[in-house]
């Protein structure tokens, strides 16, 4: 039996393949800590989207490095998309790595970890990689007996993206797309909901194509999934990632329609350019997108809406990037993540393109979009003032223990005053007016 800890890095389905790896863990009679100081067996769960994750894995490994040199029986692991881009080559190169899992056999991580051996018996390199062909009902068999603690659920109800974006290294490391059965995502969320979760997220690169193939819809999937936890305590339901070029007038008219599910998109514009979309391979021109903001807020006029964007992208110019510069400016967007074009290798934009536009460029490029997105949030926190809305209550704040936080439905954080002495209003909903605004947080008082 190992004690094992895991560090994730990356996005919300890392997070959610760490939670079902260490349930799959348990179940093979380990034991999982939260202490990193506490365990023998240290995993990474690496991200490989750009190359900047992949050094902080690598830095992160050498530092410990000393404690595998002082303790024979002490293992180091990594699993997620670096492990399965380059986990053959990363156990041939770093002495100090122990084993490796793909995206795809994260529920072998058991047999992993057997095949280590002994302490002091270090000859064994698992590493398990690539396709197993199919996703993995056991793992998530296992996620729905719900041993879930917390407020949040997350649920991923397709893997692998079959988009070809030319920049991104998803396809490779996560395989084609696969969307799951309805009823088993819907027999899943019901499980965390008895367990006690209020609010659960539906993860997949490419959400909103959910079930395309078989006839199916992500808008069939919410509301069955509503049906199904009716008589469950579940008070939120979510979804991401929204490709533009997928988003249906009938899954907006349902999120519109569903009182449980919250009028959020995360829907990447990546740039606002014509001519930087069409080399990104994303399939919609500026015009396609604005058209699918509109008909957001046309049937949700209060709708939050979250995009992404890629600076410094090969071949963007000063007049392109300002394209994606008026689009942010205009388009009122609740949050943009906003990130420097990093070549990945084997992707056609890395091999085909040259990546010229200079770091401090996209530095600069990156820093002034993120200054229009803070801009636009203090206007739209200004004129949030005086407005009620309904926030989902998670705690005390970090910021100042006097005050608890929440999110809103629009997913607005919003701070606001402790309940009295003696009670606690975590996973409730509470109302709240908006008294001011600064760009991230939204601070209320009770109503
Ligand atoms: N499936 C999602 C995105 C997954 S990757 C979608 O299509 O929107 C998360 C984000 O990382 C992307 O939206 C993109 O903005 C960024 N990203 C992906 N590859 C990148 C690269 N090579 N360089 C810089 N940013 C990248
Ligand atoms: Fe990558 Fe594009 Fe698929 Fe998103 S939609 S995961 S950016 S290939």
């Amino acid at each position: 039996m190992r004690k094992i800890h895991f560090i994730t890095f990356g996005c919300q389905m890392n997070k959610l393949d760490s939670e079902l790896a260490a349930e799959a863990l348990a179940d093979a009679g380990h034991a999982v800590v939260d202490d990193e100081s506490a365990a023998d067996t240290i995993i990474f769960n690496t991200c490989a989207v750009r190359d900047h994750a992949e050094q902080r894995v690598v830095s992160r490994l050498a530092q410990l490095v000393p404690r595998r040199l002082a303790d024979p029986s002490f293992r180091i692991g990594i699993m997620g998309c670096f492990a399965e881009r380059e986990g053959g080559k990363l156990l041939r190169d770093l002495p100090h790595l122990d084993f490796a899992v793909g995206t795809r056999q994260f529920p072998n991580l058991p047999k992993a970890i057997e095949e280590l051996g002994n302490a002091g018996d270090r000859e064994a390199k698992p590493g398990l990689f690539g396709p197993d062909g199919r996703d993995h009902p056991g793992v998530h068999q296992a996620h729905a007996r719900g041993r879930h603690q917390g407020l949040h659920g997350f649920v991923s109800v397709m893997r692998g993206c079959d988009n070809r974006c030319s920049y991104c290294v998803v396809p490779d490391v996560r395989g084609g797309e696969i969307s799951r059965p309805a009823q088993e995502i819907a027999t899943e969320v019901k499980a965390l909901a008895h367990a006690g979760a209020k609010e659960v997220t539906l993860l997949g690169q490419n959400i909103d194509a959910y079930g395309k193939r078989s006839g199916g819809s992500l808008a069939n999937l919410l509301r069955l999934i509503d049906l199904e936890t009716g008589a469950t305590g579940l008070l939120r339901l979510r979804f991401v990632t929204s490709h533009p070029r997928d988003i249906t007038r009938d899954l907006v008219e349902t999120v519109a329609e569903i009182p449980r599910v919250c009028p959020h998109f995360h829907m990447p514009a990546q740039s606002g350019s014509d001519a930087v979309l069409a080399a990104m391979r994303r399939g919609y021109s500026r015009g396609e997108y604005d058209e699918k903001l509109a008909m957001i807020r046309e049937i949700i006029p209060g709708a939050g809406i979250a995009s992404d964007f890629i600076v410094g992208f090969p071949g963007e110019t000063e007049k392109d990037y300002l394209a994606t510069r008026d689009l942010t400016a205009r388009a009122c967007f609740q949050n943009s993540f906003i990130f420097k074009y990093s070549p990945r290798p084997g992707t056609p934009s890395a091999e085909e393109m040259e990546d010229d536009v200079p770091p401090e460029e996209k530095k600069r490029r990156n820093n002034d979009l993120l200054a229009v997105q803070n801009a636009v949030n203090a206007a739209r926190g200004a004129g949030l003032v005086g407005r009620r809305l309904e926030a989902l209550v998670e705690g005390v704040s970090s910021r100042d223990e006097r005050r608890w936080t929440g999110r809103s439905a629009e997913n607005h954080i919003c701070v606001f005053d402790a309940p009295p002495e003696g009670e606690d209003w975590r996973g409730r909903l509470v109302g709240l007016e908006v008294e001011s605004a600064t760009p991230l947080t939204l601070h209320c008082r009770v109503v």
